[in-house]
């Protein structure tokens, strides 16, 4: 026997919670089904900056409200409380594999003295967010099914069956995919046909004490190498809000097969340029994570199942966009339950909304010139980035991060012309390449859900 709900939720991740939340604020019959024992303890990497406070992202214009203790969302409308900790954070430095030189995005010492005024963003704890989100949605009584693994889908007679590995089914008019990135509804329901696969990035990470970075409240983006396949190896350093010299380090990029990024988080602690940051450093809980680079998902909608956050993006929607997502389609399945539509129809609205904010706002191919374009391998990069003298202008949005780099790049071609002409040739081929044709290989050496 299945037990019975208006809408079953899957994931319990940022985009799960929220919507699970809604729906038990507006009094739907919630089940709320997540695969791990322990919601609330993270272990998929999360630098957790609130993403994005400097510039709309989605749509939205988010921000912290720190007097009231408030993550604020004012186009979609809502916000809610945060209690846990926070530190403000004020540049990107972005450095060269020979850590001779950085690009700075932002001017450290003048956004720091304007504290909050003059921050980027803040790190916040993702663990005190879903601990919130959590207890409101049980507080509005949403059942709530931790070690229960999701592995099976079935419609019949207008319900939506989930079955999971564990041999329980949960019934609901409504189904909400929440299964985050490398979502197994979405597989379940063929969606990834829809979509263009770029490849797997895979990553590990440390929380770290004892780490002296460069510039203590600033993301650190040391750009390494992989020597064998010359793949481009990200490294973030970045504040955390429980301790002055606590850090997320992560290291991270494409699939390659004799790449391990563990080894290279290692190379980068122990015998790099960047070492002295973790002389007396000490790791306190190692992260991982796999993610599958899709194009998003153009219908987040098929057969009653509604698709959230990153189940449907390309790589993050960030714990942000995820919430918004959550929060919209658990009110559009009150709505509908509400006119008597549960169907297509009944959650138009969200459909609309999805179209706009996401796929819509953004193309998502600018991402992915973003991981593509440290392909021009070590020598290049090192000798591009180095041009870069002046303080720039910066955005924790992805899609424009790279763009005052490349803009200020842009603007030395006369100097490189005559220094460095092969490297002029090198990016005239990637440029006149389609982005999957420059991604070829990391295609081929992913592995697609
Ligand atoms: C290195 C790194 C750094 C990041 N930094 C930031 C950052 O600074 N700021 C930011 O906002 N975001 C950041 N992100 C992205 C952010 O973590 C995600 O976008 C966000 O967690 C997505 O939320 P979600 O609810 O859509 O999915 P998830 O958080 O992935 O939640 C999905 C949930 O579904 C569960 N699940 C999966 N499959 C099943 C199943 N079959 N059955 C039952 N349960 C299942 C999972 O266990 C998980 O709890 C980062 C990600 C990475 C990898």
């Amino acid at each position: 026997m299945s037990e019975q709900f208006d809408a079953v939720i899957v994931g319990a991740g940022p985009a799960g919670l929220m919507a699970a939340k809604i729906a038990g604020e507006n009094g739907l019959k919630v089940a709320l089904l997540e695969r791990k024992e322990s919601i609330t303890s993270i272990q998929r990497s999360c630098a957790t900056m609130f993403a994005i406070e400097d510039e709309s992202y989605f749509g939205e214009r988010m921000y912290f409200n720190e007097e009231q203790k408030r993550l604020v969302f004012p186009v979609t409308g809502f916000s809610i409380p945060y209690e846990g900790p926070y530190r403000n954070f004020y540049t990107w430095n972005v450095y060269t594999s020979d850590g001779k030189h950085s690009i700075k995005l932002g001017d450290y010492d003048v956004n720091q003295a304007k504290g909050s005024k003059g921050r980027l963003s803040v790190t916040y704890s993702k663990q005190a967010l879903l601990k919130g989100l959590l207890s409101d949605a049980e507080a509005n009584g949403v059942n709530v099914f931790t070690g229960t693994n999701v592995v099976g889908l079935k419609r019949d007679s207008g319900l939506n069956t989930v079955i999971t590995a564990e041999g329980r089914k949960f019934s609901g008019t409504f189904t909400i995919a929440a299964d985050g990135i490398n979502s197994r509804l979405m597989k379940l329901l063929d969606l990834n046909k829809e979509r263009i696969f770029y490849g797997t990035l895979q990553g590990a990470g440390y929380y770290m004490t004892g780490v002296v970075p460069e510039y203590p409240e600033a993301i650190n983006f040391p750009q390494l190498f992989h020597k064998p396949s010359g793949y481009p190896v990200m490294i973030w350093v970045e504040p955390s809000p429980y301790g002055e010299d606590e850090y997320w380090v992560y290291s991270g990029g494409p699939t390659y097969p004799d790449l391990n990024y563990k080894d290279e988080l290692d190379r980068c602690i122990q015998d790099s340029p960047f070492s002295g940051w973790f002389k007396n450093a000490e790791i306190i809980r190692e992260h991982g994570h796999v993610a599958n680079i899709w194009s998003p998902s153009p219908m987040p909608f098929k057969d009653n199942v509604l698709i959230t956050g990153d189940a449907g993006w390309t790589v993050e929607a960030e714990c942000t966009g995820s919430m918004m997502s959550g929060l919209k389609a658990a009110h559009a399945i009150s709505e509908a339950m509400r006119n008597n539509k549960p169907n297509k129809e009944g959650v138009q609205n969200y459909i609309s909304w999805w179209k706009k904010h996401f796929p819509g706002s953004m193309d998502y191919r600018e991402f992915l010139t973003v991981l593509s374009g440290g392909l021009v391998g070590e020598d290049a990069v090192t000798y591009l980035h180095k041009l870069v003298d002046e303080i720039l202008p910066c955005s924790l949005n992805p899609y424009n991060l790279f763009n005052n780099m490349n803009a200020a790049i842009m603007k030395k071609m006369p100097q490189i012309q005559k220094e460095r002409p092969d490297i002029i040739a090198k990016m005239q081929a990637m440029g006149g390449m389609p982005v999957e044709e420059q991604m070829k290989d990391i295609i081929k050496s992913g592995f697609p859900n």
